[in-house]
């Protein structure tokens, strides 16, 4: 018969008995244990990008890319790339954006998914281009909170070893 697992009262204690050996009892204020295990969990999640395949081969590249409505009356212009245009309905085609744009507003995060957690905080802004609609939600690297104004002038930067992912593209302030 194997040993009964290590009880422990308080749970930080709990994730380092999961570490070490596998099992733990957590025993809360009331006196009830409750036996917990640690189980190895992965997953490939295999996700096609469809029509927005070429926004994210774009980065790979160092291009930003968004879409402009194809009707020539309207021809808007979109930070966000979209298959079809919000103001007419109209398809849209690919544009490259301007590597520099401004901050509209921001947002600093204090919490993130497990992706950012490590950087923690960070900013979040959503940019505008001259001649471009609607913006674009990023990163903004390499400032902290007291150095953001709406209007500052920012420019993108881009993974050097591209994830396909929005992460292969952020910006920073201008110099
Ligand atoms: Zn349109």
């Amino acid at each position: 018969m194997s040993e009964r697992p290590r009880s422990f009262s308080k749970f930080r204690e709990v994730q380092t008995e999961l570490e070490r050996s596998g099992s733990a009892i957590f025993r809360d204020a009331e006196g009830v244990e409750s036996l917990i295990v640690r189980s190895p969990y992965s997953i490939n999640y295999i996700h096609s990008y469809a029509e927005d395949s070429a926004f994210f081969l774009g980065l790979a590249e160092g291009r930003l890319r968004g879409s402009k409505c194809r009707r020539p009356k309207c021809g808007f212009v979109y930070g966000t790339p979209r298959g079809h245009c919000m103001v007419c309905g109209a398809p849209t085609e690919w544009v490259d954006l301007p590597s520099k744009g401004r901050v509209h507003s921001w947002t600093t995060c204090h919490f993130g998914s497990e992706a950012f957690l490590k950087e923690t905080p960070y900013n979040l802004a959503l940019v505008e281009f001259d001649g471009v609609g609607s913006l674009l939600l990023v990163r903004l690297k390499d400032c902290v909170e007291s150095d953001l104004y709406v209007g500052m002038p920012i420019e993108a930067r881009f993974d050097p070893n591209p994830k396909y992912s929005i992460t292969d593209v952020w910006f920073v302030p201008s110099r």
